[in-house]
Order: C-alpha cells, then sequence, then structure tokens
C-alpha cells in the first residue's frame, strides 16, 4: 500500500543523498548519472533481481544523430525526430519537453555505449511506424533482458548498491512536500526506514495496478497486461498525495501483435513490411499501418480480442532478428505453409476469404494503391510463398500518463513550481505520447526512460552534493 506520511519525528535507520525507487532502465541510468556527479546513491528495487518492464521489452530505444546511423549513411536531427514524436501525440505534449529529450537521446546512447560500452547498434532494415528516419537502437539481441543486465552490470561495477527485495511503501515528506526518507517492507514483512537529500521515482506506471487501469485507461480494462506486474502506479500515487501535477493518464503503449495463448511479442515488422491482420473470419479489419500501440484496442473492439498476423518467410528472416521472435518460433506459435489455403487450414481460417484478401492486399500493392481503411500499400513487397501466419491479441504494456515533470525531470506542483527534491523518470514520469494509444510513438517508453533517467540522476545528484556540501 503506498502511502505519505508526515516525516516530522520520523528516525531513519539509514541515510543516502540520493535514493532511486526502481531498478529498470530508467533507475539504473539515474543511478550511473547521480554516480559520476559525485553523489553516494542507493537504488531500492522490489524484485529479488533488477528485470521491470525493461526486461521485458525488445530493448529498442530511439535516438537521431547517432554515430551508429552514421555507420549506415542516416542523417537525422533532434528537430526532426521531436516533430515525429508531436506529429504521433497530435502535439499533445509540451514541445519544450519533448525537444530536451529528443536532444538528449543521441548523447545517452553513446555514453551508454562509450563509458559503459554497452554494444548498441542501429536496426537499419525496417522502418517503424511514424519514425521519418531509421533511429531505432539496440543491443545484439534485441532484449530488453540484455539491457537491463548490462545496465545492472554497469551500475554494480560504478559501486552503486541496488538493495533487492525492497519494496518502497511509505514516503515520508515534510508539509511543503519536501521528501525526508521513504520506508520499505522486505519479502518477510519485516520493515527499513532510509532519509534522502533528493528521491528519484523510476518505478514505471500503472499497468499492474487493474482499479488504476480501469479508471484511467477504461477500453483496456480486463485486457492481457504485459508489462512488469510490480508496477502497481506508487509513483501517481505518492505524487498525488504530495501534490504533484499528473498528466495524460489516459497514455499507454498498447500492441496489437502479441502471440496468442503463447503470450510472446511478434515484431510489428511482420505488418510494416508487408504483412496483413485478419480476423477469425479472415478478413481485414483495419489500417494496421497506423501503429502497434493503437492496434491493440482494435484488435480487441473489432476483431473480438484475436487475429491473425499473415506474413512470409522474408518478412519472418527479417523478424528473426528479435529473441522474442526466435522463441515464438520455438514455441510453436508461427505457423507456416507453401500455400495459402494450407495457411488457412493450419490456422482454421476460411481459405477462400483468406485467399481473396491477400489477392486484394497484392493487387493493392501492385497499383501503389490504398484501401477501404486508408492503409497505402504503394512500395510495399508482395507476400511470396512460403506463407507464415501467428494467432495474435491486442495486450497493454505499459501506460505513458504520470507525474508531471520539467526539462530537469523535476515533478512539478499542481499550484504551480517544482516539488523540493522529487524527481521521475521513465514510465513514472508522464511521457510525450499524450493522453491515447495512437499518441505512442515506437520506443516512447526506453526513450524517457533513459534520456530522463540520465538527466534526473544528474540533477538530483548536483543537487543532493550541494546540500551536503
Ligand atoms: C513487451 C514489451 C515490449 C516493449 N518494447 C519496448 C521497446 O522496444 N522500446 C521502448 O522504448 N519501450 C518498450 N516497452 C516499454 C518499456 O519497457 C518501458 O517504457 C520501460 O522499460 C520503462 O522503464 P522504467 O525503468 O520506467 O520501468 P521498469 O523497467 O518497469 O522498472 C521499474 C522498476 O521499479 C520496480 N518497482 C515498482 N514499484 C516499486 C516499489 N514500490 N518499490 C521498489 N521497486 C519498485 C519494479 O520492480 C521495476 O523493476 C515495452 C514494454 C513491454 C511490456
Amino acid at each position: 500500500m503506498s502511502r505519505v506520511e508526515p516525516a516530522s519525528g520520523v528516525t531513519f535507520d539509514a541515510y543516502a543523498p540520493v535514493l532511486i525507487v526502481g531498478a529498470g532502465a530508467a533507475g539504473l541510468c539515474a543511478a550511473l548519472a547521480a554516480t559520476e556527479a559525485g553523489a553516494d546513491v542507493v537504488v531500492l528495487e522490489r524484485d529479488p533481481l533488477p528485470r521491470g518492464s525493461t526486461a521485458l521489452s525488445a530493448g529498442l530505444i530511439p535516438a537521431p544523430g547517432t554515430r551508429f546511423q552514421r555507420q549506415h549513411g542516416i542523417e537525422d536531427s533532434a528537430e526532426v525526430f521531436a516533430a515525429d514524436i508531436q506529429r504521433k501525440n497530435g502535439h499533445e505534449a509540451d514541445p519544450a519537453y519533448v525537444a530536451a529529450v529528443a536532444e538528449a537521446a543521441a548523447p545517452a546512447i553513446e555514453w551508454l555505449a562509450d563509458r559503459y560500452a554497452l554494444p548498441f547498434s542501429l536496426v537499419h532494415d525496417f522502418d517503424y511506424p511514424g519514425h521519418s528516419a531509421r533511429r531505432m537502437h539496440g543491443l545484439p539481441s534485441r532484449s530488453g533482458a540484455e539491457l537491463v543486465d548490462r545496465l545492472r552490470e554497469a551500475a554494480e561495477g560504478a559501486g552503486v548498491p541496488i538493495l533487492a527485495d525492497a519494496t518502497v511503501t511509505t514516503l515520508f515528506a515534510d508539509p511543503d512536500g519536501a521528501v525526508r526518507g521513504v520506508a520499505l517492507e522486505r519479502p518477510n514483512g519485516t520493515t527499513e526506514r532510509i532519509g534522502c537529500e533528493m528521491l528519484v521515482l523510476a518505478c514505471n506506471g500503472y499497468g499492474g495496478n487493474p482499479e488504476l487501469v480501469r479508471r484511467h485507461i477504461p477500453e483496456m480494462d480486463g485486457a492481457l497486461y504485459f508489462g512488469h506486474p510490480g508496477n502497481r502506479g506508487d509513483a501517481v500515487l505518492w505524487g498525488e498525495a504530495l501534490g504533484a501535477e499528473l498528466r495524460c493518464l489516459g497514455g499507454y503503449q498498447g500492441h496489437g501483435s502479441v502471440a496468442h495463448p503463447h503470450g510472446i511479442l511478434i515484431s510489428w515488422a511482420v505488418i510494416m513490411e508487408g504483412g496483413l491482420q485478419v480476423d477469425a473470419a479472415g478478413r481485414r479489419f483495419s489500417d494496421e499501418s497506423h501503429g502497434y500501440s493503437e492496434q491493440a484496442a482494435t484488435v480487441l473492439r473489432d476483431a473480438g480480442g484475436v487475429a491473425y498476423d499473415v506474413f512470409d518467410e522474408r518478412i519472418a528472416a527479417v523478424a528473426r532478428q528479435f529473441e522474442d521472435f526466435r522463441q515464438a518460433e520455438a514455441a510453436g506459435a508461427v505457423l507456416a505453409a507453401d500455400t495459402i489455403e494450407e495457411l488457412a487450414a493450419m490456422a482454421k481460417l476460411p481459405a477462400a476469404v483468406l485467399a481473396a484478401q491477400l489477392d486484394e492486399v497484392e493487387r493493392l500493392k501492385a497499383s501503389g494503391g490504398a484501401d477501404a481503411f486508408g492503409r497505402s500499400f504503394a512500395g510495399s513487397r508482395p507476400l511470396r510463398p512460403p506463407f507464415r501466419a501467428v494467432r495474435v491479441t491486442g495486450a497493454l504494456f505499459h501506460t505513458q500518463g504520470g507525474l508531471a515533470v520539467d526539462a530537469s525531470a523535476r515533478v512539478l506542483r499542481r499550484d504551480g513550481g517544482a516539488l523540493p527534491n522529487l524527481f521521475a523518470a521513465g514510465g513514472a514520469a508522464a511521457g510525450v505520447s499524450g493522453s491515447t494509444a495512437a499518441g505512442y510513438l515506437s520506443g516512447n517508453g526506453l526513450l524517457t526512460a533513459v534520456t530522463l533517467g540520465r538527466i534526473a540522476g544528474a540533477a538530483a545528484g548536483r543537487l543532493a552534493l550541494g546540500t551536503c556540501g
């Protein structure tokens, strides 16, 4: 149960100038930056080993103007990236905030690569919806598990203590909102109190709190939650009690392509490279190219919760760079057949309907036309045997609403100004996606985890040193 209690009279068992709640990408980047600033840091993590939603992700981080893009001859800039983010969210996010994270992204990727030896490379072989340049960066396995493991190793190497099995339940605050420390609970029920100068909330959003999802994102009420179950909305609940401004609580990252019932992410590359989605009657039901995030609710609403991604072996070869896709193949989630009729039989779809849908799509590809839903197939390559299909559903990945922060990641108050010593990063902070699933541009999640984590840690570290002398 997350609470805020008066700090007056509370004694602490230990003290850390900078305390960070959560050891996902945001918390670990904050820990590295605060340590570099010269501050002593402690990270508190509820799990035995840091995982978070970061470990469940594909670990892909968008960044414009990196040397990894230049190696592939790709020109890009923070301005173009910021414009892409704003176009996708309908210009709902604060332009100064968007500009700050867009500018911070490439330096953050190169910082992690150069200083902590994270071997990033560019995903250079397909486009993500809404990005006007290829700018997704990932580690060799293209998995978030590798990302969080490498960040944890970097933090351990920098001497950052990560207190595992430590669920923060309570913040102790002064009447002006200054947080003096926290209480944490151990798995055996014992509690400890740790005092701090600066507190960074990096405990993600409220995807793991069904009550908050029902209240703020009714269209995903009861949907499969594919993020980390420990992300129960503590940051917004504490922030609300401290007088923080909450923003865009209806915003989220969904995904319309999670293998079902296997529960494995199927990369949206299967659609963007020329694949299609049909319902259980074998019919297309949407313009799949808008984006995978909004497709989650579309699959739930318009396809009755179950759809089929249909693509071919060429596309499967592109998707195979992702660990998730390889696992889906190993688990038998990816059906393979030499003809559409055979594929339909395997997927239990009406063969004639599926074949007609595919014919129409192939005609549109050949003519460069658009379908009745508005999807343009211009430039899309034809599907060729052998074919592939995966049964999928729509899922909630993570929430994008949260604590309003400024460009230094300081948490803002409802009545103006910033709270004295509170920072938020990653899913704990309101992101750059506005208040709907459609506002989510691929990579917005790790973008604010890595950039705001670094910004929050550096600022908290500097301020803690100033305060402690
Ligand atoms: C399947 C999937 C795929 C995704 N793919 C991508 C992608 O490719 N690119 C992208 O940009 N985004 C992606 N995302 C979103 C991305 O994973 C998140 O936006 C990002 O990981 C958020 O990082 P974080 O550090 O804020 O949170 P997390 O990584 O979730 O870390 C939060 C940590 O806080 C801990 N915690 C929570 N509450 C407490 C508490 N009270 N006390 C102590 N600890 C606590 C949790 O245990 C957790 O370890 C994906 C998400 C999912 C689910």
